[in-house]
């Protein structure tokens, strides 16, 4: 898993292309409502930039063109945006490949370079070997900072390292140290919280982890077809009736591994999902109601085993936490895990970190991932190919 980094190869001189995550949410008026992932980029970028390479060719996707040029889909107010941040002037393209493009790239004396939105051509999902060939032809080195897409062997994370010595930016770098650690070296007792909407999002996240982990704590969405499976009533709640045996066979496994599961025991239920529903908190969920967020005993059971904790990984949030009634659950497991001070904190899933960050409690954790379908296939213990694909530290290719 030891991946060369930037930190590990001479920039100096050198005309480097970097993969980012600049996949920015914009209104209608193509401004950018959020520019977190263009923050979260800047230290690579300076890092890189105080080496004195020749040049700096950043790429990314925005959106879904779908191998079409899309104006709405330009990578332009990331341009400008990137410009201010870095308060040096970035020279945006409007294309991604092609002699139009190295031309410009040569006579500009601009040192950091924007190409346009690699999506504008079918090749990069497709990972085409000679749009790599042509994307790695811009540069000497390949640094890949995007973790969210690092699950998909795409021309511009994958194919374009079989051309260039390739190497893990900071962004990826702490995903890989983090979530690395967690699935392949936890330090013990490691115990996961798992949530979210669907069982079959989660199985072979939950099969992998049952090999690694002391304890599995089960809310949300998944937890009714395990309650199902151990012949427990659960009224209206989310159900996925062709997974009850699989759930089955999930707890058996965990029994025979030692792995203590601990479900939901109390329920937030309602008789109509909506705010002005009538609520309450039971031990059993009686028919025709819906439970909707963990109760407070089940909060205390989950804090307790998590005080033990020296590694916790959480994925999925305990509730639907998106409304405010039914979010407690989730921000008393979110606020407790921010106490925490001992143990690895770890966030994976687009959700849960929308949680955490919904309550403000980003700075208590230790990692929050940045991709959410990319945490979770690192998490089933699959190996993602825009990290595999880079330099091993032992190997001499650079
Ligand atoms: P993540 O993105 O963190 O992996 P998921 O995508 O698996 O999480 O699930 C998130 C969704 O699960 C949220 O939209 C939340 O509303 C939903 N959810 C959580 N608990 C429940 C529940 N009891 N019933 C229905 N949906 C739930
Ligand atoms: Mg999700």
């Amino acid at each position: 898993m030891k991946k060369l980094t930037v930190k590990d190869i001479d920039l100096k001189n050198k005309k480097v292309i970097m993969r980012v995550d600049f996949n920015v949410p914009l209104d209608e008026q193509l401004n950018i409502t959020d520019d977190m992932r263009i923050q979260a980029a800047l230290p690579t970028i300076q890092y890189i930039l105080g080496q004195s390479p020749a040049k700096l060719i950043l790429m990314s996707h925005l959106g879904r063109p779908k191998g079409k040029s899309v104006d709405s889909m330009r990578l332009t107010p990331v341009g400008k945006r990137l410009t201010e941040l870095l308060g040096q002037k970035v020279l945006k393209l409007d294309d991604c490949k092609g002699d139009e493009v190295k031309k410009a790239i040569a006579e500009s004396s601009e040192k950091v370079v924007l190409l346009e939105n690699l999506r504008f051509y079918n090749e990069e999902e497709a990972n085409d070997p000679a749009f790599a060939k042509e994307l790695a032809s811009l540069a000497d080195i390949y640094v890949n900072d995007a973790f969210g897409t690092a699950h998909r062997a795409h021309a511009s994370t994958e194919g374009i390292t079989q051309y260039l010595p390739s190497v893990a930016g900071f962004l990826l770098g702490k995903e890989i140290e983090y979530l690395g650690k967690a699935v392949y070296n936890p330090e013990k007792p490691l115990v996961v919280i798992l949530g979210g909407a669907k069982v079959s999002d989660k199985i072979l996240l939950v099969e992998n982890l049952l090999e690694k982990a002391d304890a599995i704590l089960i809310g949300g969405g998944m937890a009714y077809t395990f309650l199902k499976a151990q012949g427990k009533n659960i009224g209206n709640s989310k159900l996925e009736a062709d997974k009850i045996d699989t759930a089955k066979k999930l707890l058996s496994k965990a029994k025979e591994k030692g792995v203590n599961i601990v479900l939901t025991t109390d329920f937030l239920i309602v008789d109509d999902f909506n705010n002005k529903a009538s609520r309450k908190i039971v031990d059993e969920i009686p028919d025709g109601w819906e439970s909707l967020d963990i109760g407070p005993k089940t909060r205390e059971q989950f804090k307790k085993v998590l005080s033990t904790a020296k590694t916790v990984v959480w994925n999925g949030p305990v509730g639907v936490f998106e409304i405010d009634e039914y979010a407690e659950g989730t921000k008393e497991v979110a606020q407790y895990l921010a106490t925490l001070k001992d143990a690895t904190t770890i966030v994976g899933g687009g959700d849960s970190a929308a949680a955490v960050k919904k309550f403000n409690l980003e700075d208590g954790f230790s990692h929050i991932s940045t991709g959410g379908g990319a945490s979770l296939e690192f998490l089933e213990g699959k190996e993602l190919p825009g990290i595999a694909a880079l330099n091993d530290k032992q190997e001499s290719k650079v």
